[in-house]
């Protein structure tokens, strides 16, 4: 007789950019951060150190989050384009080419001289967006979706695409550049053109609107860079059977959990940034445990204060980070707690060290870790894990796994 097992709600909160290397007096920000609640999680669950893709490599956090969430990045990761897209809100279709694209300004011999358009607010983008949005070239419909202030998803939706093309974007102040097929196939031909010819018609419609004749530095041009092809993933739910559901600020992160079938839920005052609500974002993931069983909670303050090398900042979005679990512990939900990858305050960049990984909750054997550190952490119960292993843990842990064999 197959035995059915109580189901469990889960929250999985991953801190980006949360690990670190020893910075502050010896000590990495984690270890210096007063987090009673955090170090609580730590005495009673279980710890250990989590590679997300494998020792050594050094994660992005779009690949890093697929394989948190189970998804194989080396099949499954075809371009960050995507992830930014479905993040905007747009609804993808098998085969779009998807770049993320940003308004820029040029002088008449087509160099990049401001790679924001004078920090263009995002109104006006989006007004300006507008005028692109719908346009047609060779059959091939092209979407634009302005995000946030000089950011956008540009979409290539039509047959026989190709995302093997390079970007237009000089990624410096230089000239635009033409994109070129990345392979010699029909398709990475017209869908070069195609962009090219965007480029184009962008630049002329651009310059004639009449918001950009107010402006010193007219948002004239449209760079687009990292190609990516949208192709459909199995859902959480078809391949576990469990309802799932995102809080997070940045569009990339709404967009992976988009890509894996997940709910996303908008929370006024989830900005990515570090002064995001963390206690709002807490909020809202207590309300969704009405409706989900698993709730991925995203924050991504500590990235953005270690790419500033800010050691005071991230220990203090730590502390705020311990009082939303405050609050989500009275939940009585599993928590995982860890992050995508390290952002070491010292190197100002993301690196392969492990990040710290704990797990809260019922029924688990616990180790005799104290604290939770990057340091600590290494002596727990789980060892090190590789980021495609914690999938399988938390449907367990949820009560879905099946039993393997008989
Ligand atoms: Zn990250
Ligand atoms: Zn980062």
């Amino acid at each position: 007789m197959e035995k059915t097992s109580d189901k469990n709600k889960l929250i999985l909160i991953i801190c980006d950019g949360m690990g670190d290397l020893p910075t502050l007096r010896g000590k990495t920000p984690l270890a210096l951060a007063r987090k009673p609640n955090i170090d609580k999680m730590a005495r009673a669950g279980m710890n250990g150190l989590l590679h997300t893709i494998a020792p050594g490599v050094i994660p992005g956090s779009d690949t890093a989050h697929l394989a948190l969430f189970g998804y194989d990045p080396h099949e499954f990761y075809k371009g960050r384009g995507v992830f930014e897209a479905l993040g905007a809100g747009v609804k993808l279709q098998e085969g779009d080419v998807a770049l993320r694209a940003n308004f820029a300004t040029v002088d008449r011999t087509m160099h990049v001289i401001d790679r924001r358009a004078g920090r263009i607010d995002t109104k006006d983008a989006h007004a300006l967006g507008a005028s692109l949005d719908g346009m047609r070239i060779e059959g091939v419909e092209i979407i634009f979706k302005p995000t946030t202030e000089h950011r956008a998803s540009l979409i290539l939706r039509g047959k026989n695409l190709s995302y093997k093309i390079t970007d237009t974007d000089p990624h410096s102040l230089g000239k635009i550049k033409r994109s070129e097929p990345l392979e010699n196939t029909t398709e990475a031909h017209t869908t070069a053109f195609v962009l090219n010819e965007f480029t184009h018609r962008a630049r002329n419609i651009l310059s004639s609107h009449p918001l950009n004749r107010k402006r010193k530095l007219p948002a004239n041009v449209v760079l687009a860079r990292g190609a990516s092809v949208y192709e459909r993933a199995p859902s959480l739910y078809e391949k576990y059977g469990f309802r799932s559901a995102c809080v997070a600020g940045g569009a990339l992160y709404k967009g992976v959990a988009k890509f894996v079938g997940m709910d996303i839920i908008d929370v006024k005052g989830a900005t990515g940034t570090l002064e995001t609500d963390v206690m709002a974002k807490a909020g809202a993931a207590i309300r969704a445990l009405d409706d989900y069983d698993f709730i991925f909670l995203h924050v991504k303050g500590m990235d953005n204060a270690s790419h500033d090398g800010d050691a005071r900042a991230k220990i203090k979005m730590i502390e705020r980070v311990d009082k939303m679990i405050g609050a989500l512990l009275k939940t009585g939900a599993y928590i995982v707690l860890t992050a995508d990858h390290s952002t070491p305050i010292s190197k100002r960049e993301h690196t392969a060290d492990p990040t710290p990984i704990l797990i809260y909750g019922k029924n688990l054997r616990g180790d005799d870790v104290k604290k939770f550190d990057e340091i600590n952490v290494a002596r727990g119960a789980l060892g090190h894990l590789r980021g495609l292993e914690l999938m399988p843990i938390i449907v367990s842990l949820m009560g879905y796994a099946k039993v393997y064999g008989s």
